[in-house]
C-alpha cells in the first residue's frame, strides 16, 4: 500500500488527462490488492536492502524510496501583489517550456512573472536527448552523462548499433541555469496555481488559488499535459506512452556502459499470459547505464490507446530484469511516465498562447519533446518581444488588441509546415498503434536501416513534408515484403485521414 501511494504521488495531474484517469486509478487500486496477495519471499540485509532476490514486481517496488522533493537553493525575487502592476508576460508553469520563454522574453527587457506551485523544485522527469540536439542549442553543459552511441535489440538474434550519441539531461543544472538567467533579467516569481483567466481587450487577469490576481498583457500557458488554460475544440483522443522507470543500484547488469539501450524488444523472458499481452501491445526496455552497478531502467509502451496499465508494465519489467540477471540492490528514484501523444492541436489561434506539452508539441510518434520545445522557445519569445516592442502599444503601455498579438505568436509556433509535419507524425503514430510485436519489430528493423539523415531527422522533427514523403518511400523500400503488406493494410485508413487533414489545413 505504501509503495502504491508513492507511485500515486506522481499521478496527481492525471484527472486532467481526459478519458484516462478512471482507467488509471482503477489499475492503481487493483494493483495494491495484487501486491498484498502476492507477497514474495524476500531476505533483507541489515541495511534494509534486498539481497539475492530475483526481481518480482512487488519486490522491486518495496525498494522504492520515499518520493523526495528536492528544492534548488535559490533566493527567488517574488512577485509583490501589493505593488501589483501590469506585467508584459505571465508564464503559467515553470517546467522546461515555461522557464525557457520566461528567460528569453526577460532578456529583451520586458517584465515577466513566472507562476508555478513549486518554482524551486527540481523537475521530476528523467529526460534523455540526442546529443546533437543539445549541442545545436549550446546546452552540452546541461547533460550529466553521454553515451557514444545507442543499441536497439530487434529480437534475440538481431541487434542494431546506432552511431548517434545520446545524453541524459542534468535537470538540476538546466533548471538552475534558466532560473539564474531569469533572476538576472528581473523575472518575478509567484508560488501558486492559476485557476482562471479573464481576458479584457488589452490585458488578461490571472486568478491564482491563493487569491492573488496577476495582470498581464500576454499569458503563456506552459502547464505541460495539464493543459490548464489553452482551449481545445475537438475531442481529445491521444495515444498514450506509458512507462515505469527506476534509477537503481544493481549487483551487475549485462549492458555496455558506453552505449545507451534505446530499445530492447526481446521477449524470451516472458511466458504464458504475460507473453500474450506483450505480443499484442509490446513494451521494450530503455536503459541508461551509468556504471557497472548504477543504471536507469525503463519498461516502456511506445504508444497505445487506451494506455497500458502501470502494473502490467511493472510485471513485464520484473520478468525482464530477472531474465537478464539484474539484481536490484536499491532504488534511488522511480518514475511513472504517462505522455499523451498526437490528438488534435489546440484552437489556433486563441488568446492564451502556449508552449510545450500544453501546445501539442510532443512528438506524436515518439513521445519526445524537450529538445523540440527548447528549440521553439526563442520563436515564441521573439514573437512576443517583436509585437510588444513595436508600435502596438499606446502611451500607457497597453496593446491595442491582445488577440492580434496572440495570433502572431501561434502563427510562428505552428506555421503550416510544422502543422503538416505533425500530421505526418500522427500518421506514424496511427500505424504504430496497430502493430503487434512481430510487426513492430519489422517496422524498427527497417526504420533503423534507413540513412541516418532520415531516422535522425524523423526523431528530431527536422524533416518537413517533402522530405517526410521521401522518408516514407525509403522506409517502404527498406521494409520486408511482410512489412510492406502490413504498412499498406494498416496504413491505408490513417493515410487517407492524413491526406484529408492536409488538404483541409491551408494557410
Ligand atoms: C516521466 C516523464 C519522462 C519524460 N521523459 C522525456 C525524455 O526523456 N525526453 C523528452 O524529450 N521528453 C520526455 N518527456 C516528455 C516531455 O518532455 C516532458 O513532459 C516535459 O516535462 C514537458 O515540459 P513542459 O514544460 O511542457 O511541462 P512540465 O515539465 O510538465 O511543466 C509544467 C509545469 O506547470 C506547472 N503547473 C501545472 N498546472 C499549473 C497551474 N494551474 N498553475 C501554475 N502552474 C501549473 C507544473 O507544476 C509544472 O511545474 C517525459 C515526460 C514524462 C512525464
Amino acid at each position: 500500500m505504501d509503495t502504491m501511494l508513492k507511485a500515486h504521488n506522481k499521478l496527481e495531474w492525471l484527472p486532467q488527462v481526459h478519458g484516462f484517469s478512471e482507467k488509471w486509478s482503477n489499475s492503481i487500486s487493483s494493483y495494491s490488492r495484487v501486491q498484498s496477495q502476492e507477497l514474495v519471499v524476500k531476505s533483507y540485509s541489515k541495511r534494509g536492502r534486498i539481497v539475492g532476490v530475483g526481481a518480482s514486481s512487488s519486490a522491486l517496488l518495496e525498494l522504492v524510496p520515499e518520493f523526495k522533493k528536492e528544492n534548488l537553493e535559490f533566493d527567488l525575487p517574488m512577485y509583490d501583489p501589493s505593488k501589483a502592476r501590469l506585467v508584459d508576460l505571465a508564464v503559467v508553469g515553470g517546467g522546461p517550456a515555461g522557464l525557457a520563454v520566461a528567460q528569453q522574453v526577460s532578456e529583451a527587457g520586458l517584465s515577466v512573472c513566472s507562476i508555478d506551485p513549486s518554482p524551486k523544485l527540481v523537475w521530476p522527469n528523467n529526460y534523455g536527448v540526442w546529443v546533437d540536439e543539445f549541442e545545436a542549442m549550446d546546452l552540452l553543459d546541461c547533460l550529466d552523462t553521454t553515451w557514444s552511441g545507442a543499441v536497439v535489440h530487434i529480437d534475440e538474434n538481431s541487434k542494431k548499433d546506432l552511431d548517434r550519441p545520446y545524453g541524459r539531461v542534468n535537470r538540476k543544472q538546466l533548471k538552475s541555469k534558466m532560473l539564474q538567467k531569469c533572476i538576472t533579467n528581473g523575472v518575478k516569481f509567484h508560488q501558486a496555481k492559476v485557476v482562471k483567466v479573464i481576458h479584457e481587450e488589452s490585458k488578461s487577469l490571472l486568478i491564482c488559488n491563493d487569491g492573488v490576481t496577476i495582470e498581464a498583457t500576454v499569458v503563456l500557458d506552459a502547464t505541460g499535459f495539464s493543459r490548464c488554460l489553452v482551449q481545445y475544440d475537438k475531442p481529445y483522443n491521444p495515444g498514450y506512452q506509458v512507462a515505469y522507470g527506476i534509477l537503481a543500484e544493481v549487483e551487475e547488469h549485462p549492458f555496455d556502459v558506453d552505449k545507451m539501450l534505446f530499445m530492447d524488444w526481446r521477449d524470451s523472458h516472458l511466458k504464458g499470459e504475460l507473453k500474450e499481452r506483450n505480443e499484442k501491445i509490446p513494451t521494450f526496455l530503455y536503459a541508461m547505464p551509468f556504471s557497472k552497478d548504477r543504471i536507469f531502467l525503463e519498461e516502456t509502451s511506445l504508444v497505445a490507446r487506451p494506455g497500458l496499465g502501470v502494473k502490467d508494465i511493472q510485471e513485464r519489467m520484473a520478468a525482464r530484469l530477472m531474465h537478464l540477471g539484474i539484481k536490484v540492490k536499491s532504488i534511488e528514484e522511480d518514475e511513472v511516465c504517462v505522455i499523451p501523444m498526437g490528438g488534435p492541436l489546440p484552437v489556433l489561434p486563441q488568446r492564451v498562447v502556449g508552449i510545450g506539452g500544453t501546445a501539442g508539441m510532443v512528438h506524436p510518434s515518439t513521445g519526445y519533446m524537450v529538445a523540440r520545445t527548447l528549440a521553439a522557445a526563442p520563436i515564441v519569445a521573439n514573437a512576443i518581444v517583436r509585437f510588444l516592442g513595436s508600435s502596438n502599444r499606446d502611451e500607457s503601455g497597453f496593446v491595442a488588441n491582445g488577440d492580434e498579438l496572440s495570433a502572431e505568436v501561434w502563427r510562428d509556433l505552428w506555421p503550416i509546415q510544422r502543422r503538416r509535419q505533425r500530421e505526418f507524425f500522427c500518421f506514424g503514430m496511427d500505424i504504430l498503434l496497430k502493430l503487434d510485436l512481430p510487426a513492430t519489430r519489422r517496422f524498427f528493423d527497417a526504420f533503423f536501416d534507413l540513412e541516418p539523415r532520415y531516422w535522425h531527422g524523423f526523431l528530431s522533427s527536422r524533416l518537413f513534408l517533402p522530405e517526410l514523403l521521401t522518408f516514407g518511400l525509403s522506409l517502404f523500400a527498406h521494409a520486408s515484403n511482410t512489412s510492406r503488406i502490413e504498412i499498406m493494410s494498416k496504413g491505408t485508413v490513417p493515410l487517407a485521414r492524413m491526406i484529408s487533414n492536409l488538404v483541409k489545413d491551408t494557410e
